[in-house]
């Protein structure tokens, strides 16, 4: 309260539905331990009311805003400029206002890339097979293949995202050197054999989660290989199904996405503020 005063910058979150969000509680708990003046707070806002949302970051001098379903992609006409992986990924979970600018950031796939850095792992040079190509998948695989992961074999299904999938195969093979490869995940047989050539893989699917908790698209072991990773970008619950499969294959490195969800804001903080955020103390206090 001590910290609220005729200074302090509005920072907001435009998503419907948002109230079970984490990341106010984080933000605010950030700003205080570091007494620096901002205040971030969630609006219920759906496709209809955004324009009009974005016109309040200029007319409220807001600092910034995060962004997030439905309004990743809806946003963008919106915003004055774009960062070249939120312009690759074409989705927004970030703005930033300079003088009443906006520019759209996506800080999901630098947050699970350095989610992975803090664990001590690097998969530069490495080969990723990875689930999914929506609001995770996609700005996860454009990050990991701007970052120098060297080969991408990315698998959906044959649903509204496979537009999404070859879209971001398509983007991936003309802006970086990074080889990517779309894929059916009905085909059990190739899904197999891509996971057994790579050093992570990834499920950005959300299976494993409400309402597919203890479903994984995973089921066998012995499809997993000791030295490699495995990622479930869900963090509810802490250990999924696909978790506990990798851990009985004896997976050195089995990760959840609570270190992808914490960094994925950090990296949102130091744009709005300049300054790091405090994340082992977040960690400690809401994890
Ligand atoms: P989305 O709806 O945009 O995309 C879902 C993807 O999963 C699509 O590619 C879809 O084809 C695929 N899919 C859906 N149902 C499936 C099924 N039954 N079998 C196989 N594939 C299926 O969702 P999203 O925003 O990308 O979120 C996906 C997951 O990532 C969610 O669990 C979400 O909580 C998590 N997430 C985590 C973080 C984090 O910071 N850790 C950030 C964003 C999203």
């Amino acid at each position: 309260m001590e910290r609220i005063d005729g200074h302090t910058l509005l920072i907001g979150l435009m998503a419907y539905p948002i109230r079970h969000s984490m990341s106010p509680t984080m933000h605010n708990n950030a700003f205080a331990k570091l007494g620096l003046n901002y205040a971030y707070l969630a609006f219920e806002i759906d496709n209809d009311k955004l324009e009009k949302a974005v016109d309040a970051i200029r007319t409220l001098d807001m600092r910034g805003s995060n962004v997030s379903m439905p309004n990743k992609q809806k946003i963008i006409p919106y915003l004055d400029k774009l960062d070249p992986a939120a312009k690759m990924a074409g989705a927004v979970n970030t703005v930033v206002n300079d003088n009443g600018v906006l520019t759209g950031y996506t800080t999901d796939g630098t947050g699970f890339m350095k989610s992975l850095a803090d664990e001590g792992l690097d998969i530069r040079g490495k080969k990723m097979t990875l689930a999914g190509a929506g609001g995770a998948g996609t700005p996860i695989a454009i990050q990991a293949a701007l970052d120098g992961v060297k080969e991408i074999s990315i698998f959906n299904l044959d649903d509204a995202q496979w537009e999404q999938a070859e879209k971001n195969v398509e983007i991936i093979n003309r802006e970086t050197d990074c080889k990517a490869t779309l894929h059916h995940l009905e085909d059990k047989e190739d899904f197999k054999k891509e996971i057994a050539s790579s050093y992570i893989y990834c499920d950005a699917t959300g299976v494993g989660m409400k309402p597919l908790e203890n479903m994984t698209l995973v089921e066998d072991p012995s499809w997993f290989h000791k030295d490699m990773i495995v990622f479930d970008t869900v963090y509810a619950p802490r250990e999924t199904k696909l978790m506990k499969v990798a851990k009985e294959a004896g997976v050195d490195h089995v990760l959840n996405g609570l270190g992808m969800m914490l960094e994925q804001g950090a990296e949102a903080f130091k744009l709005w503020t300049g300054e790091d955020m405090p994340v082992d103390y977040i960690r400690e206090l809401l994890f």
